[in-house]
This record gives structure tokens, sequence and C-alpha cells, in this order.
């Protein structure tokens, strides 16, 4: 769910990732969950669906037919199905909310810091990460005057 202080998860090969990589990874993937008592016994197996169906992806291929991102030439058959709003902060699996965005390009918004947003002609629009750099440089110390 992307909480501070929460753990990100655990990759069968790649070890701990964090929160970022588990959003993105589960963009396009089917989810299951499985609770656990505190003896670590399976209380229940539910399913979801999160990714979009057959029908879903063929229209998202259509419409988007590659990755959306500004300048972006992949075709759709390198390209996953992107939540906009994801869906463990409410988003919905539907064509209003998903696009489609190369691996790469997937990379920037999950873990790269850039945003997508969708302008009033209906645009996609990549806004880069606003970092703060610290300045190693000081101001010089003020001379006393006077
Ligand atoms: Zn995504
Ligand atoms: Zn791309």
């Amino acid at each position: 769910m992307g909480l501070s202080d929460s753990p990100g998860g655990d990759l069968e090969f790649a070890g701990v990732v964090p929160a970022a990589t588990v959003q993105r990874l589960a963009c396009d993937a089917s989810i299951r969950r499985v609770l656990l008592g505190p003896d670590s016994a399976v209380i229940d197996v539910g399913r979801a669906f999160r990714v979009p169906s057959g029908a879903g992806r063929a229209a998202l291929r259509v419409r988007d037919q590659g990755c959306v991102w500004p300048g972006c030439d992949r075709p759709s058959s390198w390209t996953n199905a992107h939540h906009v709003v994801h869906w463990g902060h409410g988003g919905d699996t539907n064509l209003n909310n998903l696009v489609l965005l190369c691996h790469r390009h997937h990379w920037s918004v999950h873990e790269g810091g850039w945003q997508l947003v969708r302008s009033d002609d209906r645009r996609i629009l990549a806004i880069p990460p606003s970092h703060t750099y610290q300045s190693w440089t000081r101001a010089p110390a003020q001379l006393a005057t006077g």
C-alpha cells in the first residue's frame, strides 16, 4: 500500500523490493490474497482480478496502440497496463483508468518519481520528479558592518 515505514515486498530470487516496485508489478498482475493467522495457519485464500480482461486489453491496445509516454514509440506488445490511480488506492480496472506503458516508462512512473497526467485535450503529459538538491556551497559569511 506504500505506507511509510511499511515493508515493500519479497520477490523470489530478488529478495526485498520497495513498495513502489510492488505497485508496478501489481499494476498488471493477478493478485491472490492469502490470510494467515498468528500461528501461520492459512485462514482464507481469496481471489481478486486486477488485470484487464481479454476484451478490455484488446480495447486498450487499439486505443493506445503502444506506450502512451510522450515521444515513445514502443508497440503494444512491449507494454503493460498501468493503473493511473493504483487499484491499491481505490483505482478501477477499467479503460478510463488504464494506459499502456513500456517497461522503461512504467518504471519511470512507479520508481522514478514521474507523474502522468491527462491534459484537457486528452493528451498524456509526463511531469518529471521535482528533486530538491542540497547545496554543497555556503553563502559567504556576513561581514559585520559599522
Ligand atoms: Zn503501473
Ligand atoms: Zn515507453
